[in-house]
């Protein structure tokens, strides 16, 4: 199957007048590729209805549809009068299924093809895509169909990856430097805490203040009180408010690059010195920077979740969907002025009404809320990563705690769990921390030189 991004297999077909169609003729304008079981089964019926009564809506972005089934054009044409389909109707019939299988959309079982639905952008280059099971034939979709959502989502565009992505980034990254003497003195307690363990990393919002990401419980942040997760859920209005504000924000957002300090974790991680980290940051900035066992204790800031069917979609696709949904807004927002930016893409505007018009997603695949795939105040971290965290710990001869102030329970928590299983908590972070008295050592210093001498000063393990 493409990925998305990637670009679409190349095929030539022919529709219900038996007139070759050839994909990459489409090139310049959109293309919805609709697999569908069976002309006259009635399981696509719902979709391709959806289509034929829409059709305006592709029209006018310029988007060509095209169905695919494994039938025959004769069929395909019977079926395409007799629902009145005006868009070409595709006979992938022999070789049987070929274009389905390149695809990854054929069922060998039943020698037909899945549903699914593929937007191809004017490049050539898949932009959505979703695929349902095998579908039984005799029984209409279960999912509701996702047109009237994604119907602008054939014109999504392509952004450079990365680009408004996680971060917001307003001052450049700042290089870790050496640490001061009395620092050293410390830090060298420290090293003769971790020599000889492998250790749990847990990092919080103080690593990324060096990459210019603004720590909100800081000193000097500005109080903000963030929309929780009962705001969230409890009313569509506030979710109306919620979106748009963060759709304006992130247009604004750029991408933050990783510092010193996520580099010498994921050094500390290459050497085989920790057995996991946990980290409450959303801004994925430790995987970029190459840490591979990690958990996103708090989210992730690059994806949305669907709260009904938990699917994942990725955020920069959906602002391409929002910008089709809500042509014009973003120009109308600028000119009515951004009054605030906050560190999480929420954005403060003054224009009520322009805010009241927003048109929100819904979920591509079962119409259902999407959410920003990270933890709200007031919402339980998901039990997995807590587990996950938890064994990292007991894994573990050691805690190092960096650049969290551990003022949530979230991940306060693994730092009792270690103190009460006699394990060294060390921690180092700039300021107080809630977990000040379960340390055996604690480092008030920055994180990334710090960070950066323990990965180079912290000898190998014996095996
Ligand atoms: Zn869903």
């Amino acid at each position: 199957m493409p990925a998305l991004g990637e670009a679409a297999p190349d095929f030539e077909l022919l529709n219900q007048f038996g007139e070759p169609v050839r994909l990459s003729e489409l090139r310049g304008r959109n293309v919805v590729v609709v697999f569908f079981p069976f002309a006259f089964s009635g399981i696509c019926t719902g979709e391709l209805c959806e289509i034929r009564d829409n059709l305006a809506l592709f029209e006018d972005a310029d988007a060509v549809v095209l169905g695919i089934s494994v039938d025959s054009k004769f069929a395909q044409r019977a079926y395409a009068e007799k629902e009145g389909y005006a868009f070409d109707l595709l006979a992938d019939f022999w070789p049987h299924g070929a274009v389905a299988e390149q695809y990854g959309v054929f069922d060998p079982g039943s020698g037909m093809a899945k549903r699914g639905t593929f937007i191809i952008d004017a490049a050539g280059i898949v932009r959505y895509l979703v695929v349902n099971p095998a579908a039984r034939p005799g029984t209409s979709p279960s999912t509701a169909p996702p047109w009237r959502d994604s119907a602008g989502t054939e014109t999504v565009r392509t952004r450079r990856p990365g680009t408004g992505m996680t971060g917001f980034a307003s001052l450049p990254p700042v290089p870790a430097g050496e640490p001061a003497r009395d620092e050293l003195e410390v830090l060298q307690d420290i090293h003769g805490i971790l020599a000889g363990e492998r250790f749990a990393l847990l990092t919080g919002a103080g690593l990324s203040t060096d990459s210019g990401i603004p720590d909100y419980r800081g000193p000097g942040a500005a109080p903000r009180a963030p929309m929780t997760y009962q705001e969230f859920i409890g009313a569509a209005d506030n979710r109306r408010r919620y979106w748009a504000r963060n759709h304006i924000g992130w247009s604004h957002l750029r991408r933050a690059d990783p510092n010193d300090g996520h580099t010498a974790v994921a050094r500390l991680e290459r050497r085989g010195l920790i057995t996991g980290l946990i980290t409450q940051n959303v801004d994925r900035l430790h995987e970029d920077a190459g840490s591979v066992n990690v958990v996103d204790l708090h989210g992730r800031f690059d994806q949305v979740v669907c709260l009904s069917c938990q699917r994942q979609y990725s955020r920069t696709l959906l602002a391409g969907v929002l910008e089709e949904l809500n042509p014009g807004f973003l120009d109308r927002a600028l000119a009515a002025g951004v009054v605030e930016m906050a560190p999480d893409a929420d954005a403060t505007v003054e224009d009520a009404a322009l805010i009241e018009s927003f048109v929100v997603a819904h979920c591509p695949a079962c119409g259902g809320t999407l959410k920003p795939d990270f933890v709200y105040f007031g919402e339980n971290v998901p039990k997995d990563r807590v587990e996950r965290s938890y064994a990292m710990v007991d894994e573990a001869g050691a805690l190092l705690v960096a650049g969290s102030s551990l003022t949530v329970m979230s991940g306060l928590r693994f730092a009792r769990h270690a103190a009460k299983h006699g394990k060294p908590v060390v921690i180092i972070n700039r300021g107080q921390t809630r977990g000040d008295e379960l340390a055996t050592i604690k480092l008030d210093a920055g994180v990334s030189e710090a960070l950066t001498w323990l990965a180079a000063e912290l000898p190998p393990l014996n095996k």
